[in-house]
């Protein structure tokens, strides 16, 4: 039992990146109020994969005092400008999920408006990606940092990074461990709960040792030791809308340029991933089981990887979903113990730095209270909801009738909370608002655009302006944006100059 005012006893379950941010984070953000001690195990490893971000996590990495340049080089990374999509809407079609806006960002009303609009009246318009400068800036395969103001077009896009996803856990216990974190090398086998309050009192290893807390963080991975397993909570399992259930990975030598954007090019049962990285490539076909066997999965990735392949493919099982609960009494999942939900879309360590703040924001000051769990618990299962709706829209807005799986996430039923936001973006082009979540107007704008959903009607207000010359507007915005991009460094020298590659030292 915790004393108010006193340190909390913190005991972090596992040191992939989930245990790793965490530990970092609390030790950075929170040293008057807690001790924190990580036990994982090297005998059982990390998950290894999830090299592709959001750019929420530059604003982690801000606030843990982490030099930019400096992680770069040790992770290997690479700029993100967002997620190439091949062959989803149809075979043939390709469109980027930029991060950042279309148009010029300067408008009273969303770019789309006008576009749809002009769109439906038959005007011949050019791609929309040549109307966002991230896209712009990804198509070209260049990079610069973006500039402070808004208002000017080097200004409406925003970054990420991929890098290595073997070499970021270690680089965050370096900083965890300077920060005072006490790590232990070892396998959990007992978990002691309190009889009255069923609070989680201490864990013990394989080798005897007994660890007491006060708060216990379960980054235990897929295995969700202390959550799913003592604490006993359900998993609701989401697979009859996300039935991608496994995995092969393979990295490969780069034979082709380092692109900045991630690629997710559709497969017949699923997608394959290519995160490019300085040293290698990362590929993967995401897949389900119930559509494709294992071998012919591996068969169908090792034909499409570009480069001479780097290490043995690993094959990988999931389930799409979430705890019922994230935090249960004394002990917060944070990371694959807590869901998972696949990588189409980069959001795993999105969520896991996501549940980190709430944590952050409502530590507890002695014994876990009811309302603080209660509003941790809605923040993340609102996180969960909003991104398996947008995963989910990926799969439906597709007219590809070519395999079994894609007749079935085609015709499959979808949550309601997805078919009101469709319904309302085929009215009236309108994306519905949320302040809290993660995909805000222009990434659902992108894959309905990008897989063929014209909205038939769009704000009232962009008939007042005259279709002439926003047609004209168009076609000047286009030529700008790219005289602009074109100004800008390729990104592999920008990386050769930035943050080479380096080892720790
Ligand atoms: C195919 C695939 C692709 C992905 N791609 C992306 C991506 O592009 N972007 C993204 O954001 N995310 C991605 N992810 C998710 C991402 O990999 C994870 O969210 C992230 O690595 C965090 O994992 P973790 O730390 O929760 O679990 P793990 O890395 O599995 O760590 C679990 C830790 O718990 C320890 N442990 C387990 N049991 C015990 C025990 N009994 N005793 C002691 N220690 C124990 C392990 O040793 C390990 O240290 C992907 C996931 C998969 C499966």
């Amino acid at each position: 039992m915790t004393t108010p005012g006193k340190a909390v006893r913190v005991v972090i379950v596992g040191g992939g990146t989930a245990g790793w941010m965490t530990a970092a984070a609390i030790a950075r953000l929170l040293p008057h109020r807690a001790s924190v001690h990580l036990v994982e195990s090297e005998a059982i490893g990390i998950v290894g994969v999830g090299e592709a971000t959001l750019p929420h996590i530059r604003f982690f990495n801000e606030r843990l005092g982490i030099p930019e340049a400096e992680f770069m080089a040790l992770t290997r990374a690479t700029f993100k400008l967002g997620i190439e999509f091949r062959d989803w809407g149809r075979i043939g079609d390709s469109y980027i999920h930029p991060f950042g806006t279309f148009g010029s960002g300067k408008g009273a009303i969303d770019f789309h408006h006008y576009w749809s609009r002009l769109s439906r009246a038959g005007a011949p318009l050019p791609p929309l990606d040549d109307l966002s400068y991230a896209c712009t800036l990804a198509r070209q395969g260049r990079f610069a940092h973006p500039q402070a103001d808004p208002g000017q077009l080097a200004g409406t896009f925003g970054y990420a990074y991929q890098f290595d996803a073997q070499l970021f856990a270690p680089y965050l216990r370096g900083l965890a461990e300077r920060a005072g974190v006490v790590r232990t090398d070892g396998i959990v086998t007992a978990v002691e709960r309190d009889g009255d309050t069923g609070d989680i009192r201490a864990i013990t290893l394989a080798d005897g040792t007994r660890i007491e807390g006060d708060l216990f963080i379960d980054c235990s991975g897929f295995r969700s030791l202390l959550v799913g397993g003592a604490m006993e909570e359900p998993f609701e399992d989401w697979a009859h809308w996300l039935p991608a259930d496994r995995a092969v990975a393979m990295p490969c030598r780069t034979e082709t340029a380092v692109t900045p954007y991630t690629s997710a090019i559709a497969m017949p049962a699923g997608w394959r991933w290519r995160i490019p990285l300085q040293h290698r490539t990362g590929n993967g076909y995401v897949y389900a089981s119930a559509f494709v066997g294992d071998d012919e999965a591996r068969d169908a990735l090792v034909a499409a990887v570009e480069g001479e392949p780097l290490a043995e493919l690993r094959l990988l099982r999931f389930r799409a979903g979430r705890r019922r609960r994230s935090w249960v009494g004394n002990c917060v999942a944070i990371g694959l113990a807590s869901g998972f939900l696949e990588p189409l879309e980069s959001t795993s360590i999105y969520l896991v730095q996501q549940a980190i703040t709430a944590l952050v924001e409502l530590f507890p000051d002695g014994a876990p209270s009811p309302p603080d769990r209660d509003e941790f618990n809605r923040v993340i299962d609102l996180e969960y909801d909003r991104i398996r709706d947008f995963l989910i829209l990926h799969y439906h807005a597709t007219t590809r009738s070519d395999s079994p799986f894609w007749d079935y996430v085609r015709t499959m039923t979808i949550p309601d909370s997805l078919a009101e936001k469709l319904d309302l973006w085929r009215r009236r082009g309108r994306v519905v608002k949320y302040r809290e979540g993660v995909f805000l107007d222009a990434s659902w704008v992108a894959v309905y655009l990008g897989q063929g959903i014209m909205p038939e009607g769009w704000d009232p207000r962009a008939d007042a302006s005259d279709p002439v010359a926003v047609h004209r507007g168009i076609a000047a915005l286009r030529q700008e944006i790219a005289a602009d991009v074109a100004a800008r460094p390729d990104h592999r020298g920008f990386l050769d100059r930035y943050c080479p590659m380096t080892d720790a030292a």
